[in-house]
């Protein structure tokens, strides 16, 4: 098995290359001084050309070739099928494409901000639609044949993923949302938590919960930044980061406990896997599913409340709180205009009306021009809000303007295996709620340890998913869901 040997080494090669490079980006977002953007950009430049050229290196296709030969055992299988779909993906693009791409997508990033302070999406439209033809031949040379380009895209993200199954499904989620939201239209909303919390305090009740949730310390840590996000340099060395906000302290516990959820998958994946490829995540939405399974599912139940009040009071002895007051505040819904600030069941009309958009865009049948009415006409029938200005419509969202179509379904694709995975969590676990109220974490880890971590990338996402919930349906399990727990604080009952 001498190409196994091979084609790991250039793994493990290629994941320090990786770790590397996200270490550049981690400084960058944190500790880097204001003017050394300039040498950070060659290094990192000059890595990703390292990285590309060993990855891409026709010695790896021959190992793959030698290997799909082979006999293989079960992790050699996963293993090679999940190079090859990289390698073929990577190898498929001429030089002329992955350059232009590139180029369009600084070029995007800056027409965006500019349309965005100009609040005015002119200046946006011709980069955007540069990026748009650059992306669909990008779909067009990766779709292998009869495959829909969509699924070219989302297989870069979330592998295993396809429009067959993501439409029907997100239509009959986007009817029960609405339904949901209907019901909760005009009744009062629970009372907020605003109270002033000093930063200094909030750093260190932050650290006390990630603690507690399982977070390993020795193999990570916490930083600031601009924009939360967490990184793995290697399974023995995950950061999260944060940011503070003294006048909206829940918002930022939120973030804390997404990013914990994130880093907490990386920590658990399967060490001894390292050189294969499979102790990597199985698909964005998977990751997405374990940060949005922390944040809403335990971070805003009842039983946090519970959690939660006494412990803020240790750090703020004058506060007046309750777990009620945290769990009300904490779960207001309403239609909202942005995604990154919708609560948990609107956002995913948010992602609906993505996804329709984008679906639209590879089919051809949308242009740039064309997205500022595609935009609010989506909005009306799918969110039932229309934006007053183009900033807090189709200019909200970086993902666009960085080539980045097709990433979007993966935040809903999170939220429904979330859902099924709580549903599941419950009957195997019947006291999960009193243990979180007492700040015992451990068995809720450990369950998705065994069940999701561990299990690293060796089947993708959505076998996965199925092997995990059997055949339960997360559409059901994440509209239940919302009914008991906003139901409850609104006043109103799912119609039988
Ligand atoms: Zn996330």
């Amino acid at each position: 098995m001498q190409a196994w040997d091979q084609l790991t080494a250039r793994i493990h090669e290629l994941d320090a290359l990786g770790g590397a490079m996200a270490l550049l980006d981690w400084d960058q977002q944190t500790y880097l001084p204001a003017g050394a953007g300039a040498s950070r950009g060659r290094q990192s430049a000059a890595l990703g050309r390292i990285y590309h050229e060993r990855f891409t290196a026709p010695e790896v296709g021959t190992w793959l070739d030698a290997l799909e030969a082979s006999s293989l055992d079960r992790v050699q299988t996963s293993a090679v099928r999940n190079a090859r779909r990289r390698y073929r993906r990577a190898t498929v693009l001429p030089g002329r494409l992955v350059e232009e791409l590139s180029h369009a997508r600084t070029e995007g990033f800056a027409a965006w901000m500019k349309a965005r302070e100009a609040n005015d999406f002119t200046p946006y439209a011709a980069p955007l639609q540069r990026l748009i033809d650059l992306t669909r031949e990008q779909a067009e040379r990766q779709a292998a044949p009869g495959q829909h380009l969509y699924d070219a895209l989302l297989e870069d993200y979330d592998p295993g993923s396809t429009i067959g199954e993501l439409r029907p499904m997100f239509e009959r989620l986007g009817r029960e949302l609405n339904t949901f939201l209907d019901a909760l239209a005009g009744r009062p909303h629970p009372a907020g938590f605003d109270a002033l919390l000093d930063v200094e305090g909030q750093r260190k009740l932050s650290e006390r919960v990630l603690t507690d949730l399982g977070f390993d310390r020795v193999h990570g840590r916490l930083d600031i930044s601009e924009h939360p996000f967490t990184v793995g340099l290697g399974t023995d060395d995950v950061r999260i980061t944060t940011h503070f906000h003294a006048d909206n302290f829940l918002a930022a516990l939120g973030g804390t406990v997404h990013e914990c959820g994130h880093a907490m998958y990386e920590q658990g994946l399967p060490a001894q896997w390292a050189g294969t490829g499979l102790d990597k995540a199985a698909g964005m939405g998977l990751h997405e599913s374990q940060s949005r399974f922390w944040e809403n599912f335990i971070g805003r139940s009842p039983a946090f409340g519970r959690y939660l009040a006494p412990r803020m009071q240790g750090i703020w002895p004058t506060l007046a709180v309750s777990p009620d007051t945290l769990y009300g505040a904490m779960n207001k819904v309403e239609r909202s205009l942005i995604r990154i600030f919708a609560d948990e069941a609107t956002y995913n009309l948010h992602i609906i009306a993505r996804f329709e958009l984008e679906v639209g865009i590879l089919e051809g049948r949308l242009q740039a021009i064309d997205l500022p009415a595609a935009w609010d006409d989506a909005y009306r029938r799918i969110v039932g809000v229309v934006a007053p200005t183009a900033k807090d419509g189709v200019l909200q969202d970086v993902h666009w303007s960085g080539g980045a179509f097709g990433y979007f379904p993966s935040y809903t694709i999170g939220n429904l295996y979330a859902a099924s995975f709580g549903a599941k969590i419950q009957e195997d676990l019947p006291d999960l709620h009193e243990r979180v109220a007492h700040g015992d974490f451990a068995g809720i880890l450990g369950w998705l340890r065994e069940h999701v971590h561990a299990k690293g990338h060796l089947d993708d996402a959505p076998v996965l998913f199925r092997g995990v919930v059997g055949d339960r349906d997360p559409v059901e399990d994440m509209v239940a869901h919302l009914w008991n727990r906003h139901g409850t604080l609104y006043g109103v009952q799912r119609p039988g």
